[in-house]
């Protein structure tokens, strides 16, 4: 007679189905595996931890159609305020999670409007046209080639003549810069004009002092509350169009590390700011026909990095001042 062992009514071996612990439903070789929402799977045809995926998975596209429909609704105008960029970089966020990269063909669209060194100076186009052109653009809302549109009316800053002998190479606006129409608006361009050792009328005096930024428009909050990189559309389409037409500078004032990379290249732009503000002598004389100074943002998150070297007050700053000073005597 055969002895009954703890296992005499379970499956022999060889019958048992093997389940490894990740092949279950829920686990996270599955979890790519989601049933289709249109699948007719109820809820007690599912584990609880698939279940819970595919309620997660739904709700995140919900949220994101209805983005979209909003988008489409919005007005042409719409009025900024900080609570309205803060919701709409939140949207941002969502809505780059499936939206699809930049088509190439819209990029081309970009590319045709460089122009080359011959059309440039054989353009007709006066200087004022270009500058009203430039605040008249709106790319950045109705043709984005990188990333998602504006989510405010664009508003185009910018200070220029061709007169002018000084060129500040800026970021980009900031909300407060946005709300005024005044580039560095805001305590910033309190501690620029310092740096600079200028007043108000000087500094706004576009015969002496152009303000060409990277992105001549607030490009927008990102989800953490800091402001987004410059719009990379603007320096392609209208930076080499504007730097051509002003013939008469002689000192470039370059802040921040978009401006660097585009106005020094690999020559000289390190591999931060800080770098690149170390080289500075190598930079100012570099070409003596146009006097080039790279400076760190002057806002209060360079703080630290001004305490940390105070060399940049001691030594370059002075410089800067009699530069502008033997420009503007
Ligand atoms: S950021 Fe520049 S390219 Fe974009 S809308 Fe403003 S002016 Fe036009």
């Amino acid at each position: 007679m055969a002895v009954p062992t703890p296992h005499h009514n379970r499956l022999s071996a060889p019958e048992r189905p093997r389940h490894r612990p990740s092949d279950r439903p829920g686990s996270h070789r599955t979890r790519q595996a989601l049933p289709p929402l249109s699948a007719p799977a109820t809820r007690w045809e599912m584990s609880p931890r698939t279940w819970i995926a595919a309620q997660r998975n739904r709700k995140k596209i919900d949220r994101a159609s209805r983005v979209e429909a909003d988008e489409s609704e919005k007005p042409a105008t719409l009025t900024i305020c900080r609570s309205n960029i803060r919701r709409h970089a939140m949207n941002r966020r969502n809505l780059s999670q499936h939206s699809s990269p930049p088509h190439p063909q819209r990029k081309m669209q970009v590319k045709n409007h460089f122009l080359s060194p011959n059309e440039i100076a054989d353009e007709p186009e006066p200087f004022s046209t270009l500058v009203s052109t430039i605040r008249a653009c709106r790319i950045c809302r109705d043709q984005p080639c990188y990333g998602l549109p504006l989510d405010h009316e664009p508003r185009p800053i910018l200070q220029a003549s061709e007169m002018a002998r000084i060129c500040i190479a800026s970021q980009a606006p900031g909300i407060r810069a946005h709300e005024s129409g005044r580039p560095f608006d805001d305590p910033s361009g309190v501690r620029l004009r310092q740096w600079l050792g200028m007043n108000e009328e000087e500094f706004y005096d576009p015969s002496m002092v152009a303000i060409v930024p990277m992105s001549f428009c607030f490009p927008g909050l990102s989800p953490s509350g800091g402001d987004l990189p410059p719009r990379r559309e603007c320096a392609e389409v209208w930076r080499r169009r504007l730097f051509a037409r002003l013939p008469t500078l002689a000192l470039l004032l370059v802040v921040g590390g978009y401006a660097h990379r585009w106005h020094f290249g690999s020559t000289f732009a390190g591999k931060g700011v800080n770098e690149t503000v170390r080289a500075w002598r190598q930079i100012y004389r570099a070409d003596p026909s146009l006097l080039r100074l790279p400076l760190p943002h002057p806002s209060w998150h360079n703080n630290r990095w001004l305490k940390q070297n105070p060399w940049f007050e001691s030594e370059l700053l002075p410089t800067l001042r009699a530069n502008i000073r033997a420009l503007f005597p």
